[in-house]
């Protein structure tokens, strides 16, 4: 009569492991912000639709400064599309603008 397999001595074995838990980040963001869900979803919406003014803009835009001069700067808008952006991205899209330009103007020769 042949033997049986000897069952392991000792631990159960491990449960499988449970599903990664998923988040919302709108929530988790409300939550530590301390501005709540709501107001969270509100200012994501408000970041959503600036960027869709921004993307679909004919171009180049054109901004303008808006608002007080803060320590880090201060917004613009572009008088076109009415996106606005800080300072900090404005001399980016300055400084693609120009180098754009000139790495145009070079082809041409
Ligand atoms: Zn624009």
């Amino acid at each position: 009569m042949p033997r049986e397999p000897s069952k392991p001595i000792g631990r159960k074995p491990e449960p499988p492991p449970a599903p990664p838990k998923k988040y919302n980040a709108l929530e988790v963001l409300g939550k530590v912000s301390g501005l709540g869900t709501d107001e969270a979803k509100r200012i994501f919406e408000q970041v959503k639709e600036n960027q869709r003014r921004l993307d679909e803009c004919v171009g180049p835009h054109d901004f303008q400064p808006i608002g007080e001069e803060k320590k880090f700067g201060r917004r613009h808008v572009c008088t076109l599309c009415k996106g606005e952006i800080d300072s900090i991205n404005k001399s980016w899209y300055e400084t693609g603008l120009k180098h754009g330009a000139e790495q145009a103007e070079r082809k041409k020769r």
